[in-house]
């Protein structure tokens, strides 16, 4: 329902709790985050509103980085357990991915994936989504192109932002039939379902085309088709303003 994703130099899980807090009007019944930090994937979800998320990560701290991802969701597919709420991870634990929206063929990739031998740990739609980008990266070993290969795949209408801990300077969004946003500040970028999550840092905003990719990085954005063309970019300054 609510998605922001946060590289830059301030503490992520920060950032991107308060973001989450400026997209609570949207409405949703679980919230979690992941963070990279010191070489590897840390995340925490909790069904229910974000108070039991900020209490889990009172009692369980995560470790400080400047790369995350968060989440708000709307459940459609699986009910509102801790174990449904998003980021979802690969069974590594090195790729976690949050999502809005439906991945309709997700039963399909969900049976290729376990004939392959993974192990799906959730009864959603998007968990396909960690297991499809750890293969894709494990090939490749880019992020972007690894999101790239896996949207291709995809049917339905989804907004994807994903993290990877071999890649922790970036994080990459993927939008079709669904709403992404990203913020560009100095030395720090903001990807996010909704301008209300980044507006007190950045007015200076990107508008995601239909079926493209942007990858984020401290120092500047790029943004493709799923096809891996360079796509034009839409700037616009967020000069309204927004209120809660
Ligand atoms: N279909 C996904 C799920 O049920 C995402 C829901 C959302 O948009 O929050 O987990």
């Amino acid at each position: 329902c609510g998605i922001v994703g946060y590289v830059g130099s301030q503490s992520a899980l920060d950032v991107v709790v308060a973001g989450l807090k400026r997209l609570e009007y949207r409405g949703y019944d679980s919230a979690g985050v992941a963070v990279l930090a010191d070489g590897g994937m840390a995340a925490a979800k909790k069904a229910g509103k974000l108070a039991n998320l900020e209490k889990e990560l009172v009692e369980r701290p995560l470790p400080t980085g400047s790369t995350g991802i968060g989440h708000t969701r709307w459940a459609t597919h699986g009910g509102p357990t801790d174990a449904n709420a998003h980021p979802h991870l690969d069974n590594a634990g090195r790729v976690a991915v949050v999502h809005n929206g439906i991945i309709e063929n997700f039963a399909a990739l969900r049976a290729e994936l376990a004939e392959r031998g993974h192990e799906l740990t959730s009864e959603t739609d998007t968990e396909v989504v960690a297991h499809l980008l750890a293969e894709e990266f494990s090939a490749c070993a880019d992020l972007a192109e690894a999101m790239r290969l896996v949207c291709r795949r995809l049917e339905g209408a989804f907004t994807l932002v994903a993290a990877h801990a071999d890649e922790p300077d970036a994080v990459v969004g993927a939008r079709r039939n669904s709403p992404l946003v990203v913020g560009v500040g100095e030395g720090e970028a903001f990807l996010a379902s909704d301008v209300a999550a980044f507006i007190a840092h950045t007015r200076s905003a990107i508008e995601l085309g239909q079926d493209q990719v942007v990858e984020l990085r401290r120092d500047g954005v790029s943004v493709t088709g799923f096809d891996g063309r360079p796509a034009e970019v839409r700037s616009f300054h967020v000069d309204w303003d927004v209120s809660a």
